[in-house]
């Protein structure tokens, strides 16, 4: 028996980085892998947000600060929800955490008692699933295909409500598929969860600004779900600052009161400059970084059009965030060197080994017939890396 709690046992390692961490070792054994596996920028941050920072440092923003978030950011994220979102938050809604993963966290501890049911649609993010659990939550898993763009309609909603649901957590723009929802899609999901008592959304919107089809939708905008919607968002992704550890959330009054009671228990508010630097980020036009998302833009189509050569792949054209989510499923039962593919793990383990390419696989995301490529590398190493996935994966027979 182990003297770890049941609680840490149960949990699994995050399998990207789990990825990144194998990738990483052969890469220190000499071998030239590629690794589309993190969901990371590639891009510097902006430098009036590095300015920003500095400027907290040289101002002696040093000292303790109120656990949600200095009240200047605060405003700043109300105003930027209502800029971007049209969503009407006071400072008080506002509360901002060591990235939206500690959001995240902070939101369903303070919400799923043990034995409640959360909602969770498929492909989803890896943590969600795991903080759930952590918080002694049920895991409802709902499954969508790559038919329909991974995306889950009101009715499949309505068929997994119970009476002990309590959470539904989502992304939209989805990690890992890169699907968007529409207006009219939201809304049909919205009014279920409207009918429903008792029960309250988790839309994460941290890929918002990665959008290339329609502006981006969010949930909390339809009247009868703002009151059970919290929105979290972050700095992460949109100024490539996830070193920076910057998320927050906008939430009802009494939610948004509960978590920052929680994290005044473990974290208190976030890092000083960390904050300093997000406020810049902001309240800054979405212009500012428009460059790096037309560089995402012109990346999803070349490697569409790499992914659309390679047979046996089933595709699908993300509308948003930096990834493809494929189907890679006709491979199962295929062998090389005497060794047969039955999952897509197993398919992961072989580009690594075989073709010195790493990705994830999509068992992570709740999808076993899947694989998640992350585009946030440049031109010249997507070209090599899909060459090398159609390379290797010829030699399957
Ligand atoms: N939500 C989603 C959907 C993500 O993909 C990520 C990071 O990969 C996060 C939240 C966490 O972001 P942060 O760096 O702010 O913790």
């Amino acid at each position: 028996m182990s003297f770890l709690s049941n609680r840490v046992q149960s949990l699994a390692e995050s399998a990207t980085i789990a990825m990144a961490e194998k990738s990483r070792a052969l890469k220190e054994e000499g071998k030239d892998i590629i690794s589309l596996s993190l969901g990371e920028p590639d891009f510097n941050v902006p430098d009036f947000v590095k300015e920003a920072a500095k400027k907290g440092v040289d101002d002696n923003f040093s000292k303790y600060m109120p656990v949600p978030g200095y009240l200047d950011l605060r405003e700043a994220i109300a105003n930027k929800f209502e800029r971007d979102n049209g969503l009407n938050y006071t400072a008080n809604q506002i509360v901002v955490s060591t990235g939206a993963k500690q959001s995240l966290i902070n939101v369903i501890l303070a919400l799923v008692n043990p034995g409640d049911e959360v909602i969770v649609p498929a492909p989803y993010w890896v943590t969600y699933y795991d903080q759930v659990r952590m918080a002694g939550g049920i895991p409802i898993v709902i499954s969508t295909s790559i038919e329909n763009d991974f995306k889950m309609t009101g009715s499949q909603l309505k068929e997994a409500i119970t009476d002990k649901t309590k959470l539904m957590i989502f992304s939209n723009p989805c990690n890992p598929t890169g699907s968007s929802y529409t207006k009219e899609e939201l809304k049909s999901i919205a009014d279920v969860v409207a009918e429903t008592p008792n029960f309250y959304v988790i839309s994460d919107e941290i890929y918002e600004h990665i959008n290339f089809v329609r502006k981006h939708e969010s949930f909390a905008q339809f009247a009868n779900v703002y009151d059970r919607t919290i929105t979290v968002n972050g700095v992460s992704k949109a100024f490539a600052m996830t070193g920076y550890r910057v998320g927050y959330i906008g939430a009802p009054l009494a939610i948004a009161k509960a978590c920052s009671k929680l994290q005044g228990q473990y974290t208190s508010g976030t890092c000083s400059i960390g904050q300093r630097a997000a406020l810049a980020a902001v309240s800054a036009d979405p212009l500012e970084i428009k460059f790096m998302i037309d560089a995402f833009a012109e990346r999803r189509t070349l490697v569409f059009d790499l992914l659309k050569e390679i047979p046996g792949l089933k595709i699908n054209k993300p509308e948003g965030a930096f990834y493809f989510f494929f189907d890679i499923s006709s491979f199962f039962g295929k062998s090389y060197n005497g060794k047969t593919i039955n999952t897509a793990t197993e398919l992961s383990l072989f580009l690594l080994d075989e073709g010195l390419i790493a990705l994830v696989t999509g068992e992570a995301f709740g999808d076993n017939k899947c694989m998640r490529l992350s585009y946030a590398a440049s031109e010249s190493v997507l070209i090599e890396a899909l060459k090398r996935i159609k390379e290797t994966l010829a030699k399957l027979n």
